[in-house]
């Protein structure tokens, strides 16, 4: 059923993730390679990609990043980092 006031919420909480930027940023030498970041992150920030022998998560599409911090708390490597920019 539409509901007019959560409608409100999410057009603010979209418009207020579209006013800032973030930066997220994978460190190669801790990533594991489990590509759990591809598949959580919402806006396809992540691509798997061979570097230096191994397959690391890089943030190809850093500029999509709406900082909801998803990646962050399913990366067990502690990897990730995300930063208001
Ligand atoms: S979740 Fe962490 S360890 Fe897994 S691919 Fe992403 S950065 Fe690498
Ligand atoms: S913080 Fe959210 S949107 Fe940004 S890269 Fe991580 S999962 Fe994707």
């Amino acid at each position: 059923m539409f509901c007019p006031v959560q409608w409100q919420i999410r057009y603010k909480l979209k418009k207020g993730a579209r006013d800032m930027a973030f930066n997220p940023v994978v460190d190669e030498g801790k990533c594991a390679g489990c590509e759990e970041c591809v598949d959580v992150c919402p806006v396809d920030v992540y691509e798997m990609q061979e570097k230096n022998g191994k397959t690391v998560s890089v943030p190809v599409n850093a500029e999509e990043c709406i900082g909801c911090d998803s990646c962050v708390e399913v990366c067990e490597e502690d990897a990730i980092t995300v930063e208001e920019i």
